[in-house]
């Protein structure tokens, strides 16, 4: 049987060159079926076993015995690593050394988001890392404790190294494993190997660096004070989970809605069945959904946040979850859920940029054009991810478009809002953050946009 090669998530990463040139990096995450020799199969399993008693040394580290506040538990990794890494090498005799770091991080990772739902308010537990009772694992692997070639990888074990072919479809063509992994352009970077009780996965994560001259921006340090610099999000349930005003398009919605359908039915079959061992594997499963869907929220909020310091916003905007009664509230539960937490991830996170969270009425920011001279407003104007404006003939991808509109719905109510600080200079400049400069509500300056519809690759470096 063969299982097919998922479809990848997209992630960009920001990054300034010493030269002060952007340099933009993707990442994709391409889930490869492995080939594991039967009899090496238990090393992976031993493997896993000592990588998680790391994981668990750490956990018990950084845990107080009744930690009282947020700062009570450990999250310096540096500090974790000085502390237990002889250690962990000498009790686990055999574990590569690369592997005895990487079960550290995952575990101070762990704890570092345990700390961030503390201070959120949330209720939360010490990370156990004992094994599932589904059987399934996943384990970090870098470049030093994994040889990842085109159609192998070999992986250390306690045992060795193991070889494991990738399982591949016969047909390659417009595989993403055809498009990353065979791209000479696209190199593997950490991964992690990952057992979901019965099968061996790869998941695989390709890096490609993009460098853009022309692509300038201003630190939030450089920004004056009495700047409004906004950056609009648009938020979906399919294609982009979530799309910026000034390009960015993150996370995978339609992969997602995937995964949940397969869990649904997983669910049904499940209940169906009844019996208590049915019970208790979904009570597993239950648990890896919830921890997936809290990291998905976390890495999109992550982006979002990457494009708000990258452009040096000043204020980050999202539609008024509240008040798109229309539009959320008919929706399912977990859509409503996972619209508010990225929310939240990404006010907590930009707290200490010091950027504003600030949201809108979502009212017509679909079909609204989002050119500043033009009134047109139109259901016409919108096909599914297309935005054509049918009176001025504007056409650019229609998440976008509804990200612009977001963000100068915000300019243009803060416009006749008297401004709170100071504001000595006379009145403040408002600019809404674009793929490649900024325009201001009047629409004095229109930078050049991004058009393309579906390469939103290129469009990150403003192409
Ligand atoms: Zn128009």
């Amino acid at each position: 049987m063969l299982l097919p090669v998922d479809t990848p998530m997209l992630e960009f990463k920001y990054e300034h060159e010493w030269s002060g040139r952007m340099v933009v990096e993707a990442r994709r995450t391409v889930r490869i079926p492995l080939e594991v020799p039967a009899e090496r199969i238990d090393d992976l399993h031993a493997t896993s076993h000592w990588y998680r008693y790391c994981q668990n040394r750490t956990a018990t580290y950084c845990w107080p015995t009744r930690p009282t506040r947020p700062s009570d538990l450990t999250t310096n990794t540096r500090e974790v690593e000085r502390t237990l890494y002889d250690r962990l090498r000498e009790e686990t005799a055999g574990l590569h050394s690369n592997l005895v770091q990487k079960a550290i991080k995952d575990a101070v990772a762990a704890v570092s988001s345990c700390q961030t739902h503390w201070k959120n308010g949330d209720r939360i537990s010490k990370p156990s890392f004992d094994a599932r009772t589904d059987g399934s694992y996943a384990m970090t692997y870098d470049k030093r404790a994994a040889t990842f070639q085109k159609y192998t990888v070999s992986l250390a074990t306690v045992n060795g190294r193991v070889q494991c072919r990738y399982r591949l479809p016969t047909e390659l063509a417009g595989t993403p494993y055809e498009r990353y992994v065979l791209d000479r352009r696209w190199s593997f970077s950490t991964s992690k190997l990952v057992y979901d009780g019965e099968q061996f996965w790869l998941h695989a994560v390709l890096k490609r660096t993009y460098t853009d001259a022309s692509t300038s921006s201003t630190p939030r340090s450089d920004t004056p004070e009495d700047l409004t610099r906004v950056l609009g999000v648009d938020v979906n349930v399919d294609g982009y989970t979530a799309v910026t005003s000034v390009g960015g398009f993150h996370g995978n919605a339609d992969a997602l809605t995937h995964r949940r359908q397969a869990y649904e039915t997983l669910r049904a079959e499940l209940q169906q069945t009844g019996t208590q061992s049915a019970h208790r594997r979904l009570q597993a499963r239950r648990g890896v959904e919830r921890r997936y869907y809290t990291q998905y929220c976390h890495d999109v909020a992550n982006e979002i946040v990457a494009d708000a310091v990258r452009v040096g916003a000043t204020h980050v905007v999202f539609e008024d979850l509240t008040r798109i009664r229309d539009h959320i509230s008919n929706r399912p539960k977990s859509q409503q859920w996972l619209f508010r937490q990225i929310q939240t991830y990404t006010a907590y996170k930009l707290a200490e940029h010091r950027i504003d969270v600030e949201r809108v009425d979502p009212r017509e920011t679909s079909i609204a054009c989002s050119r500043t001279d033009c009134e047109c407003s139109d259901d016409e104007s919108r096909a599914g991810k297309e935005f054509r404006c049918v009176d001025c003939g504007y056409a650019v991808n229609a998440d976008y478009n509804a990200a612009k509109n977001i963000g100068l719905r915000f300019l243009e109510a803060s416009e006749s809002i008297p401004t709170g600080h100071t504001c000595s200079s006379g009145r403040a400049t408002s600019q809404l953050a674009l793929m490649s400069g900024t325009l201001t509500p009047a629409g004095e300056f229109v930078s050049r946009e991004w058009v393309s519809t579906d390469k939103p690759t290129a469009s990150a470096v403003g192409r």
